[in-house]
């Protein structure tokens, strides 16, 4: 399976980094080494000092499609969560400064962690509340509403290139927030108010 992930999907986040506006959806990927599986706790490595989190709505493919047309996106999918895309801030700038790609500072082991998933079924994803918590107090607040390319815009682009496979997972990008973290803190993360993702790091 592979993890395909959009940057700067929503305007206030892509400002706060200094970048324009994309007119098409940014792509990149992680591998299947990089999902978090250490159950609870996120151990920072040793080659950065600015590992940030950003939380990011992520949906799971299942069901096989190329060329995906926008109004038939909906039914590649049925699952979906609260991810963290852990990004190395300080090597992606670098990384950036020189135009080179930014594996990696994104896709490293343990970057992609997932929450609990949820179906679509019980939630309405156009325009979907989701928080990130940091020692308790919130910094990161978006809705999916707020996306520059929704979830249906996204798969049909990314068909175009990648084949979609059962089990792909679908980063859709992060809202303004994003921030470090340091050893010792907690992060924790809900949809709609429910809690489907906690972690601590290490
Ligand atoms: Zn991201």
């Amino acid at each position: 399976m592979k993890i395909i992930c959009i940057g700067r999907n929503y305007v206030a986040h892509a400002q706060e980094l200094g970048n324009e506006t994309p007119d098409e959806p940014v792509i990149f990927m992680k591998p299947d080494s990089a999902i978090f599986r250490q159950r609870d706790a996120f151990y920072i490595p040793n080659w950065t000092s600015d590992v940030h989190y950003e939380a990011e709505i992520v949906v799971k493919i299942d069901r096989l499609g190329k060329n995906i047309e926008k109004r038939f996106a909906h039914k590649y999918f049925t699952d979906f969560t609260l991810g963290i895309d852990f990004t190395a801030r300080d090597v992606q700038k670098k990384l950036k400064e020189k135009g080179l790609p930014w594996e990696k500072a994104k896709a490293f082991d343990q970057s992609a962690v997932l929450g609990d998933f949820l179906s679509i079924n019980d939630y309405d994803l156009t325009q979907l509340n989701f928080e990130l918590k940091k020692n308790g107090t919130i910094v990161q607040q978006g809705n999916t509403q707020l996306m520059l390319f929704d979830i249906p815009q996204i798969i049909a682009h990314c068909s175009q290139y990648f084949t979609l496979k059962i089990g792909d997972l679908l980063f859709t990008g992060t809202p303004a927030g994003v921030g470090p973290v340091q050893m010792g803190d907690e992060l924790e993360g809900y949809i709609e108010g429910k809690k489907v993702l906690h972690l601590k790091i290490k």
